[in-house]
């Protein structure tokens, strides 16, 4: 049957895949600061050239993050098929988030234990790197043949924006869709769910103004802390439940995120927290300012001025019956939400192959927080995108973070089942 040499090529390179997961685990590419970026391209590079790709070493230069010290670098290898095509990229960002407490193995070792690797990094997105890389080669090994080209990127920053990342590729061309017509995310949505896109998000800085006056004599001033209470009181009786009343058609998961969502970040106001060894007493007086950076989640079904307009609204109202109420709003950041068809055909491909390999269909899903596919969609207007990689969702940025070997064997088959679909008609 079609597609069992492939299967048994990727089952033959268990060991191949182990070692390549373990190798990038060694790297601790953290971010912040954005470390050993450089190091991760090269050695990406050396594995991807030894294949037959094309290599680019592209740095982000004058990025957000970049610098001399910590330089934002980006791999991009392509190999041409021996006939015209389409082009299927595997896009993967290389680095890590801090390693927190409460680990029980080296977080940079890569240990193997009972079928899993463990390693900061394992499952959010080194595993998925490695399988695709793996898939490519097994699909090269059978189909020295093909007609289009494929494309592997690993990518920086995605953990703290993508700007230095997937963003700068594709402000470049990168992601045009003349020059490239499917991608694949390998981000950890588990080996069996297909993500179609993600929620939409608005930060803001909310800021209450008062007037400042001595402690011991308030009513000569006016309180900026206490103006925030009041929105925040009217957050609670308005707001929360209106978002809570927000449903989206879109398959969010898990379940508690198929609403509108609103997370305070902070809220600081009065005088500023001081250094552990200062002895000192604070001195009296009666804020002038208090800021709130609010972190706004929102669907497919909402518009950003919509979004923002419920809030000025309430601002607006605490300003009519509240006396001496005065504040301002500032915007910090804004992704519109990103959806593709479930009938796209990178969907329907990985679908095929998913059912092939797991004996039943995927589950479609779309991820509560945003990752690198909003600048393939917004900057390189490239709909034909998915996030489809091995690991458990839930283990990101956790302490012992895993992930398993049968995963990634099972998702480097689906895609390498994916590259023989759209690249030989098979
Ligand atoms: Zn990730």
């Amino acid at each position: 049957m079609s597609g069992d040499k492939l299967i048994a090529e990727i089952d033959a390179r268990r060991d191949d895949l182990v070692r390549l997961t373990q190798d990038l685990i060694q790297i601790p590419t953290l971010n912040p600061p954005g470390a050993r970026y450089r190091e991760i391209c090269a050695y990406l590079d050396a594995r991807l050239t030894k294949a037959g790709f094309q290599t680019t070493l592209i740095r982000a230069r004058d990025a957000v993050g970049d610098s001399e010290r910590y330089p934002r670098w980006n791999l991009i290898g392509r190999r041409e098929g021996g006939r015209s095509g389409e082009c299927v990229h595997f896009n993967s960002h290389h680095d890590v988030v801090a390693v927190g407490q409460g680990w029980s193995v080296d977080p940079f070792a890569g240990d193997e234990q009972d079928g899993r690797i463990y390693g900061r990094g394992a499952c959010d997105m080194k595993g998925g790197l490695a399988a695709s890389v793996i898939a490519a080669e097994a699909f090269l090994a059978v189909h020295p043949d093909y007609a289009g080209a494929i494309e592997i990127s690993a990518t920086a920053d995605e953990e703290s924006g993508g700007f230095g990342g997937v963003a700068y590729l594709a402000e470049r061309g990168y992601f045009n869709p003349e020059r490239v017509q499917h991608v694949i995310i390998p981000e950890p949505l588990n080996k069996d769910r297909i993500c179609l896109g993600h929620r939409g998000v608005w930060w803001a800085e909310i800021e209450t103004k008062g007037r400042i006056a001595h402690g011991s004599m308030p009513f000569l001033g006016d309180c900026a802390v206490r103006h925030m209470g009041a929105v925040l009181a009217e957050m609670e009786k308005t707001l929360f439940p209106a978002l809570a009343g927000k449903k989206t058609d879109m398959p969010v998961v898990p379940e508690g995120a198929r609403q509108s969502t609103l997370n305070i970040n902070s809220i600081h106001g009065g005088e500023p927290v001081q250094e552990a060894d200062y002895t000192g007493l604070p001195s009296a007086c009666v804020p002038d300012r208090c800021q709130m950076v609010i972190d706004r989640r929102f669907l497919m079904e909402e518009s950003l001025p919509e979004v923002r307009a419920e809030v000025i609204g309430l601002l607006d109202h605490l300003k009519a019956v509240r006396p001496g109420f005065d504040y301002s709003i500032r915007d910090m950041h804004t992704v519109i939400p990103s959806m593709t068809d479930r009938h796209a055909p990178v969907v329907e491909t990985v679908s095929r192959a998913v059912t092939r390999v797991l004996g039943q269909g995927p589950e479609y899903v779309v991820s509560p927080g945003t990752y690198d596919q909003k600048h393939i969609d917004r900057i390189g207007r490239l709909r034909n995108c998915i996030a489809y990689g091995p690991g458990i969702l839930d283990l990101a940025h956790q302490p012992d973070e895993w992930v398993g070997i049968d995963d990634m064997l099972d998702s480097a088959k689906v895609m390498a089942l994916s590259l023989a679909e759209l690249l030989t008609q098979e």
